[in-house]
C-alpha cells in the first residue's frame, strides 16, 4: 500500500512476512578476504558495503578486530631480504627479494592463531619472484626457512622433487623420483627378470626388481658419495644414479623417498592426459579432428614449455573419454584403433577418483592399476615416468599416506 504524502512517498506493508536474516559469519568473510589477498581497509569496505544492503546485524561488528588481530600474529613472524639467485635466461646471477619466516616460529604462530580463530588452511613459509628452478636457488630459501626443523611432507612436480633430493634433471637417465629404474629399462626392458607389463607391440617389458628398489636417503647419499669420489664430474653422473647434489631434505637414511615426498595428483594426471593427446591422438587422428573433442567441452590448451591441457581440463578429458568416439572427430579411422584410448583415459579416471580424495582410499584402485597395465600397452605410448609411477608406485604412495599421523 503506498501512501500519498507531502514528501517522499512512504510504504507501508501490512502483515509482512519475516525473513531470516542474512549473516555472514566471521569464518565465511576470512575465507572471502584469503581468497581473494584483499587487505584490511578494503575488508572494511566490504562489511560496509554488505551492512548496507543487508542489513546491520549481516556481518559481526568485531570481524575486522578479529581479522587484523589474526594478520599480526601470522604478520609478525615474517622479514624481507635480499639474495643472489640464478635467473632464467640470464648468465649473471641477480639480486631478489626474498620474503620468509622461520619454520618453527611459523608453526607456533599458525597454532596460535588456530586455537584462536580456527582453521589456517594454507600458510606461505617463503616467496621470491621470477628465479630458476636449481638446486642453488633453493638450498637459499631451504636455509632461511629452516625447513627441516619441522616435520612436514613435501610435494611438487617431478622436476623440483629431484632437485631438492640432488638428482640431475637435465640427465633423464634416472627420471623416477622414487627408484632407480632408468629410461632404456623403461622403454627396452632387462633380459631374464620379472616380467610387468607389455610394452610397445606387445613385447613383454623384463624389468628387474633391482630397479623398481624403493629410493632411500641414503642410497642417495651413497651415490652423492660416489660422485666425490669422482671428482665430481658430471659426464660421470650417471655411474652415480645422476646424484651431483645431497639431499635437502634432512631425514634418515632408511626413509624413502616415497615417505617424504607425496605423488602430485596434479601434475600426474596432467602428464598422462597430455601425453595421450598430444603423443598419441593427435598424430593418429589429425590435429584438427584430434582438437574437435577439446573444442566441444570447450577447453583451451595453453603454451608453457609446448603445448598442454591444464590440470581441470586434463581432468574434463578424462571424465568425457566416450566423446572419441564421434564418426566426426574418427575421420576414416575405425573405433577399434581408438578404443585402446577411450579404455585408458576411462580407467585413469576410474583409478584418480579411486585413489585422490581426502577420505581414505577404497581399495578398488588395485583393480584399477592392473587395468591400466592391460590396456595402455595397446596405446601403443611409451611408458613415460608419469605412467610408471602410477603403475609402480602409487601402492607406495597410499600405503605412506593412510598409515603416516601427518596425513592430509
Ligand atoms: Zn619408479
Amino acid at each position: 500500500m503506498n501512501l500519498r504524502t507531502g514528501g517522499r512517498p512512504a510504504r507501508l506493508i501490512l502483515n509482512p512476512k519475516r525473513k531470516a536474516p542474512v549473516c555472514f559469519s566471521n569464518e565465511t568473510l576470512d575465507n572471502f578476504v584469503t581468497n581473494l589477498g584483499i587487505s584490511l581497509r578494503d575488508m572494511e569496505k566490504l562489511r560496509n558495503f554488505i551492512r548496507t544492503k543487508a542489513g546491520r546485524k549481516s556481518v559481526p561488528s568485531y570481524c575486522i578486530r578479529q581479522a587484523s588481530k589474526k594478520a599480526k600474529i601470522l604478520k609478525d613472524v615474517y622479514q624481507c631480504r635480499s639474495f643472489e639467485f640464478d635467473i632464467d635466461e640470464l648468465p649473471e646471477k641477480e639480486t631478489r627479494p626474498v620474503v620468509n619466516a622461520d619454520a618453527e616460529t611459523l608453526l607456533e604462530a599458525a597454532l596460535e592463531a588456530r586455537e584462536e580463530y580456527g582453521e589456517v588452511r594454507l600458510i606461505l613459509v617463503c616467496i621470491v619472484p621470477n628465479i630458476k628452478e636449481t638446486y642453488d636457488n633453493v638450498e637459499i630459501l631451504w636455509d632461511l626457512t629452516q625447513l627441516n626443523k619441522i616435520p612436514f611432507k613435501f610435494v611438487s612436480d617431478f622436476k623440483l622433487l629431484l632437485i631438492i633430493v640432488g638428482q640431475e634433471t637435465a640427465n633423464s637417465t634416472y627420471s623416477c623420483p622414487f627408484c632407480f629404474i632408468n629410461l632404456s629399462d623403461l622403454r627396452d626392458g632387462e633380459p631374464g627378470a620379472k616380467t610387468l607389463y607389455l610394452g610397445k607391440d606387445n613385447v613383454a617389458l623384463q624389468i628387474s626388481e633391482e630397479c623398481l628398489k624403493l629410493k632411500t636417503f641414503g642410497d642417495l647419499s651413497e651415490s652423492f658419495k660416489k660422485f666425490e669420489d669422482q671428482n665430481c664430474d658430471k659426464k660421470n653422473a650417471k655411474h652415480c644414479h645422476i646424484t651431483v647434489n645431497l639431499p635437502l631434505f634432512d631425514e634418515s637414511d632408511e626413509m624413502h623417498i616415497i615417505e617424504k615426498a607425496v605423488i602430485p595428483e596434479l601434475h600426474e594426471v596432467q602428464g598422462i592426459v597430455n601425453h595421450i593427446f598430444f603423443d598419441g591422438l593427435v598424430p593418429l587422428l589429425g590435429r584438427d579432428n584430434a582438437m574437435k573433442r577439446p573444442k566441444k567441452l570447450n577447453l583451451i590448451s595453453k603454451h608453457y614449455h609446448g603445448e598442454m591441457f591444464e590440470g581441470n581440463a586434463c581432468r574434463r578429458l578424462l571424465k568425457e573419454a566416450d566423446l572419441l568416439n564421434d564418426s566426426d572427430i574418427l575421420g576414416e579411422h575405425s573405433i577399434f584403433e581408438i578404443n585402446p584410448f577411450i579404455q585408458t583415459l576411462k580407467t585413469l579416471d576410474k583409478l584418480v577418483n579411486a585413489s585422490f580424495k581426502s577420505e581414505r582410499p577404497d581399495d578398488s584402485w588395485q583393480q584399477h592399476v592392473n587395468e591400466l597395465k592391460r590396456v595402455y600397452p595397446a596405446t601403443g605410448l611409451s611408458n613415460a615416468s608419469k605412467v610408471h609411477v602410477l603403475l609402480e608406485h602409487l601402492k607406495h604412495g597410499l600405503y605412506n599416506l593412510s598409515s603416516d599421523p601427518l596425513r592430509m
